[in-house]
This record gives structure tokens, sequence and C-alpha cells, in this order.
């Protein structure tokens, strides 16, 4: 019996070391070439992160000599920063439209988590440590979030929707179109649609109690639903506010999917969070933004995609017009909304593009208008606002989970440098050194 009970304490106490006194071994000093521990503000030269149980212990200047037992990381020649944050991914969808296609009946859901699994790890290796998934199956993402939390698979720290909430016939409606036995099936299990305010209510109830992170839903026609008839409203304003205010009150953030004025407008004014897309935002819809502080999402890297698939015949008829007629609107009015001030977060809808090619959004960003300092910003400190994670990424302060990168070269002269990240952290983990993946878990 007291031998048992020893045991039981000395397991106790090694389940609770990690985060109250770190063993040396688990202690890493990181000497930098140059940091942008804090984006937004100017870079640090030759500094040293030390790393302890996986969180930021502290950042000095200059490289200081590693504590007896820890280990050294050598970036003297790279340029270290936070890692990154995609607001907006599909992390199942796969990148690979015509075979997904082609395969589609033939698949089970567990062929899609196992995708996810692919792209979970790709995502991490290209330097974005935190990814927002806006529309999985519910119980797919929050498992794939979980086994990443529990260290059992690499990946990146998930934010997750679940499926996005949506009116009958509308973007995220997956019957839309299907022949009648699909249509039933799917139909049958569409915890996702609402019609009225009540039921909309009910449908972010369902997502919450599966585990979603935030809510997001559909406020208009989507580009890759198999609908025909525009981009524009779908959900009514007192819908669009029973769902706002449903996921409040649950202290979930609300993601609108929205590419109409109209429906950018209206969703606004029901008080989301965040416009994923904002195609067509306008003067009136800035203004808006500024009002309610809400960030827009721009996806820039989504409708050329999304279009290039659309022609290549990998999508369904009935997407080509709509894919036109985004790509042609998408780029310019982005330049407006960020000339006239709204505030941006990073966000690239990887699944419609390739994941782990979520950093080509930065220079797209910056023809946009974006100065790179800010377009790192919006993929770090941003991103980690809009997603109420302030208090643990985004930047690299003491206290804050070690989630690191590092790229050879100043992403605040070039950002493509971005898309050849060197070096991946999370939460003390290292997961790609010198460019090459490290064994997952570590020997
Ligand atoms: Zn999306």
């Amino acid at each position: 019996m007291r031998t048992t009970l020893a045991a039981v304490a000395i397991v106790i106490a090694s389940l609770t070391l990690p985060h109250a006194q770190a063993p040396a071994s688990d202690v890493v000093f990181i000497h930098a070439g140059a940091l942008l521990d804090r984006p937004g503000q100017a870079p640090r030269g030759p500094s040293t992160i030390v790393v302890r149980g996986g969180r930021i212990d502290s950042v000095r200047d200059g490289h200081v000599q590693p504590a007896a037992g820890a280990r050294l990381i050598d970036l003297k020649r790279e340029f270290v920063l936070p890692g990154l944050v995609d607001a907006h991914v599909h992390i199942f969808n796969d990148d690979d439209k015509m075979r997904a296609r082609l395969e589609l009946i033939n698949r089970d859901i567990e062929d899609n988590l196992l995708i996810g699994v692919d792209n979970a790890r790709r995502t991490l290796e290209a330097g974005f440590t935190t990814v927002r998934d806006l529309g999985s199956d519910v119980h797919s993402v929050t498992a794939l979030r979980d086994a990443i939390i529990s260290g059992l698979i690499a990946g990146p720290t998930i934010v997750a929707a679940g499926q996005g909430i949506s009116g009958t016939g509308g973007h995220a409606d997956s019957s839309n179109n299907t022949n009648r036995d699909i249509a039933e099936l799917r139909r049958s299990r569409a915890a996702n649609l609402c019609n009225g305010a009540d039921d909309c209510r009910r449908a972010v109830r369902e997502q919450i109690s599966q585990g979603a992170d935030v809510i997001k839903f559909t406020a208009t026609g989507g580009v890759n639903s198999n609908i025909a008839g525009g981009l524009e409203q779908q959900l009514f304003d007192d819908e669009m506010k029973a769902i706002v205010d449903t996921a409040h009150l649950f202290g979930r953030r609300v993601a609108a999917h929205a590419h109409g004025e109209k429906g950018i407008a209206a969703a606004l004014r029901a008080g989301v969070d965040s416009i994923e897309h904002g195609t067509y935002t306008s003067s009136a819809t800035n203004t808006l933004f500024k009002q309610t502080q809400a960030w827009l999402v721009p996806t820039m890297v989504a409708p050329h995609a999304a279009l290039a698939q659309a022609r290549a015949g990998a999508r369904s008829a009935l997407t080509l017009a709509k894919a036109e007629e985004a790509a042609a609107a998408h780029g310019e009015n982005m330049a407006r909304a960020i000339r006239e001030g709204v505030k941006i977060a990073f966000g690239t809808d990887s699944g419609v593009g390739d994941h782990g090619k979520n950093a080509k959004e930065f220079a797209l960003l910056v023809k946009a208008g974006l100065a790179p300092a800010a377009a790192i910003k919006a993929a770090t400190v941003d991103a980690a606002t809009l997603l109420d994670r302030m208090n643990r990424i985004g930047s690299i302060e003491p206290g804050k989970d070690a989630d690191i990168v590092a790229v050879t070269g100043s992403p605040l002269n070039d950002v493509t440098v971005l898309e050849r990240v060197r070096f991946v952290m999370r939460q003390g983990v290292v997961h790609m050194l010198d460019g090459g993946r490290q064994a997952f878990p570590a020997k």
C-alpha cells in the first residue's frame, strides 16, 4: 500500500514537472542573428531567446553563453520571428482538386482525416505554428486539434470552427445539386444548416456542443459551392444577428464568409469579429469596418487558385462564372480597404490553394499596399488578437508559447523569404532545423 502511494506521488510529481520546474535538458538557448520579437516594432540585433518547458523564459541582447546542460540552437545567420498564424484554412480539404473530385465517391471521412494529418504537418513545416480552421467536420477537426495538443502528432495549434453555419441552399450546404440519395443522407446529418433566427441559435449551439472554439457562418454565396446564383447575401439580418449573439453568449468569436457588399455590411452590422474574403468591400463597408473594429481576412491567394481550378475542370461547372467574377474584383477592392485603414489579419483559405504554401499570401498583401512590416504583423500580433490568443502567441515574450521560426535574409526587405522557412519550433519542440524535417516525437 505504501509503495503504491509513493508511486502515485512520483507520477503526479512528474506530471506537474514541465511547467513548474523544467529539467536543464528542457532548456534551450537560441542565438538569433536578428530578432523581430514584437512585430510592429523595430527588430533587435543579435539576441538570445531562452526557452524553458515549451515557453519563452527570457529574451536578451547579444549571444549569451548557454546554462550548463541546456541545448544551444545556432541561428546566428538567420532572421528570427514569432511562429506565423493563418486565420483561415480548411485542413482536411485536399489541395489536389482533380484527384479529389474523381475519388470523392470512394472516400470516407477517415481518408480525409489522414489527408488532414499530412496537411497539418506541411502547414507547420511552412512556419505556421497556429491556424484557425474555418469549416471542417467538427469531430475530425477537434480530434486533430486535440491529438496535436497532446503531442501525438506534429501540427500547428488549431482553433476550430467545426462546420460553417449556413441556410439551406447556402454556401455551406453540402447537399446542393447532389443526387437525391446523397442529398437525403447529407441533409439528415446537416446540423450546420439553419432557417430562421431560432434555428440559427440551435445550429451555433450544436457546433459549440461538439467542441467548436469559434463560429463560422456563410453570410453570402461562395465561389466553390455547387450552386449557381452569385455571391450576395444568403442569410437574413435577424439570422446573422442570432448567430453572432449566440456565439458571443458562449464566449466564441465569429467569422463571416462574405463576398457581396450587402452581405458584408449585414454581417458587420450583426457584430461579427471578422469578414473572410471580403471581395466586394466598398468605402461604405470600410467605414463600417472601422466603426465595428472588425477584422478583414483577405485570403488573397484563394480567388486565383479557385479560378485556375474552375478553368481546368477540377470544380463543378456551376463555380466557373463565380470564380471569374471574384478573381477580377478582389485585388482592387482589397487595395482600397488597406488604403482606407481597415484592420487586416492574415488568412489564406488553404485547402482551396495548397497547404504548406500559405506564405505566398505575403507577396500579394504587399502588392495590395501593406508594408512588409505590416504584413508580418498581420500574420503574428494581429491574427493572434483576432483569435483571442494574444496571451499565448503572436510575439516572442516571456510566458508565451515558444513558437519561433527563422528565415535567411530580412522579410522586412523581402517578404518572399517567408516562403522558405529554415527553422520551426512549436511550444519548444523543434520541427525544422537548417531547412530539414526533425524527427517527431524527438528521440
Ligand atoms: Zn474558407
